[in-house]
């Protein structure tokens, strides 16, 4: 069975050898997502030369995914690399330039004391300390500690309570773009977007440095984002359910359901969706996950996300192949499921009034494959869009998706259940049904008997343009 769910993993010092990334690729990864957190320029290039070598050397479609850092906030740097914090402890935070003591927390943010409240929460290192603020006097902020622990060197800070003025492409985000960019990626995550307009100002900045085609992915994780999902989703290429972040800027509890909200957006607007962080969370330590990361990936494969990634488990983890192994096993027994008994919500749940020619084409190709049972389905895409569309309904059916360009078949990789092939001639998909069936066949992804439903575009090479649905049953 052809796995729908694609895998996302980020790479690491546990994962940056060729070695790892081949096995990687092997076990099941779609795409890697790059973070400059765990990488300097020179390693990071390193990896890409190793990943698109992989790539041809495995006869497949990788992309790959800048993930830019963003303005996170963070602490400065301890005398000791850390310190341990007691419950109810009175600290001063300051963003003076100095380093870190028992009772002093050096914040990497200038406008901290200006943006922060009395009676604000502080989160550190994704929340597993907080406290609340008592008072401000020039750049002190002082802190009563509500949970205490140790807080090492550089560990990130969060204000779900605060505005935060600060734009979330930062001067080295624009370095590590203009690099990423030189050296090939595919896809830019954006970090801590707060509206539309972010997401536009950094398809201006990916236009200027010559980045055609690279798509935007708006990772979702502040509460000014989950107020303006709508026009995030519209802006962006696709959405991350950044649950790492978001899981201090909003309640925790609230975190699930603002993943399905998201799902629920992604798939209305076509625009893929990848559930992120603590998948497989055990797993940097232990070589088996437990029984609630499992439902939680499980959980993620049922409610038809494009894609489930991989944070710290295969970056630092010490079982990082096998992390891919657990989720592969797991969407491929749960997709099982429920193409056996339909337990996907109705494809046409999401279903637009008034559509488009190109959404009423897709959606009747998706009822057409209940209705006949079809074993697949085949489109030509351009710019993705068809695809996008095409899997917007959540057909559990793989959808062999032909493409001219290279960069397109490995974007391709982040929407469920496409499987990319580039073709040279692109212009004529129904003239070449015939071999593309057959190439299908040999390499065993359908066999005699399948029923085929395949959509295209007449006339011929305009994008996002489907008006055309046919039948094959396979010979
Ligand atoms: C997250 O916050 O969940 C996330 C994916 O972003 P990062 O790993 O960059 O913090």
């Amino acid at each position: 069975m052809t796995r729908l769910t694609k895998i996302v993993a980020t790479l690491g010092p546990a994962s940056g050898s060729k070695t790892v990334i081949r096995n990687l690729v092997k076990k099941g990864v779609n795409i890697f997502r790059l973070n400059l957190s765990h990488g300097e320029h020179e390693t990071v290039r390193q990896w890409i030369q190793w990943i698109r070598e992989v790539e041809k050397e495995c006869h497949t479609f990788i992309g790959i995914l800048l993930d830019l850092q963003g303005p996170k906030i963070r602490v400065g740097k301890f005398e000791h690399g850390s310190i341990n914090i007691k419950r109810g402890q009175i600290i001063v935070f300051t963003t003076e330039k100095k380093m870190g003591t028992v009772d002093l927390i050096p914040v990497q943010y200038s406008n901290f004391h200006k943006e922060v409240g009395v009676g604000n929460r502080i989160y550190l290192d994704d929340g597993n300390l907080s406290g609340v603020v008592k008072s401000i006097s020039g750049l002190k902020v002082t802190v009563k500690m509500l949970v205490g622990g140790k807080l090492s060197n550089h560990k990130g800070l969060n204000l779900p309570d605060a505005c935060i003025s600060v734009n979330p492409i930062t001067t080295k985000d624009k370095a590590d773009l203009k690099f990423g960019l030189q050296e090939g990626v595919d896809l830019v995550a954006l970090s801590f977007v707060g509206s539309a307009k972010d997401v536009n100002r950094l398809r201006e900045l990916i236009r200027k440095e010559g980045g055609k085609g690279v798509e935007i992915i708006a990772k979702i994780e502040r509460k000014q984002a989950v107020k303006n999902l709508q026009e995030i989703i519209q802006a962006a290429d696709g959405v991350m359910v950044a649950r790492g972040d978001l899981g201090v800027e909003i309640p925790l509890t609230e975190v699930p359901v603002v993943q399905q909200k998201i799902l629920r957006y992604g798939a209305e607007h076509a625009k893929p969706v990848i559930v992120a962080t603590q998948m497989l969370e055990s797993m940097i330590e232990n070589s088996r996950p437990t029984r609630a990361e499992v439902s939680d990936v499980a959980n993620a494969v049922m409610d038809c996300a494009d894609a489930i990634m991989l944070s710290g488990e295969t970056a630092v983890g010490k079982h990082a192949t096998a992390a891919v192994g657990v989720m592969v096993e797991t969407a491929l027994t749960t997709e099982a499921y429920m193409a056996k008994t339909k337990a996907i919500e109705p494809w046409n749940r999401f279903f637009r009034e008034d559509p488009s020619i190109n959404a009423g084409i897709t959606y009747s190709a998706n009822r057409l494959v209940e209705l006949l049972h079809a074993n697949a389905m085949v489109i030509f895409t351009l710019s993705g869009g068809t695809a996008k569309m095409v899997a917007s309904p959540k057909p559990m059916v793989p959808i062999f998706s032909f493409t001219s360009s290279l960069q397109r078949a490995r974007l391709l990789n982040l929407v469920r259940g496409t499987i990319p092939f580039v073709v040279e001639n692109d212009r004529h998909l129904l003239l070449h049904i015939e071999e593309m069936l057959i190439m299908l066949k040999n390499k065993r992804l359908i066999k005699k008997g399948d029923r085929v439903v395949i959509t295209t575009g007449i006339p011929v090479g305009i994008p996002n343009w489907t008006n055309v649905i046919r039948v094959e049953e396979v010979r």
